[in-house]
């Protein structure tokens, strides 16, 4: 157990808004939405980075939990864009390893 933001947010420590559920991640709102749909697909067990990741089944869970909120969220046939910050140059802030599901409009690429 870790006192890291989004552990504590994962036992309902912390409000959010949850978006869906599976056994071994979340899906929450971010709090600071860049795009009409910005959500996070986080595991439930601390992980704190993409490099720190043991076990593959979590990471296919994130992205099937990711395809679940495209469809709650409506937009799996207009697109979307699922993004894995990791490190200091990969723009990372909170050191518990999750998922931007982000849409709604058109996105830009390349990222700045
Ligand atoms: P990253 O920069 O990839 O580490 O993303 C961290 C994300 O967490 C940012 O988009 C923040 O807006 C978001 N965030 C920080 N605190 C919270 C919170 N309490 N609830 C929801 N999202 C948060």
């Amino acid at each position: 157990m870790t006192d890291c933001l989004f552990c504590r947010i994962a036992r309902g420590e912390i409000p959010a808004t949850i978006v869906a559920e599976s056994p071994r991640c979340l899906a929450f709102r971010d709090i600071a939405p860049q795009a009409p749909v910005h959500v996070l697909v986080i595991p439930r067990a601390h992980q704190g980075s993409l490099n720190d990741l043991v076990d593959a089944a979590t990471f296919g869970e994130m992205g099937a939990l990711a395809q679940e909120v495209a469809r709650r969220e409506g937009v799996s046939d207009s697109g979307y864009r699922c993004v894995v910050n990791t490190g200091a140059d990969g723009g990372q802030t909170v050191g518990h390893l999750h998922l931007h599901v982000l849409g709604g409009r058109p996105l830009g690429w390349p990222p700045g």
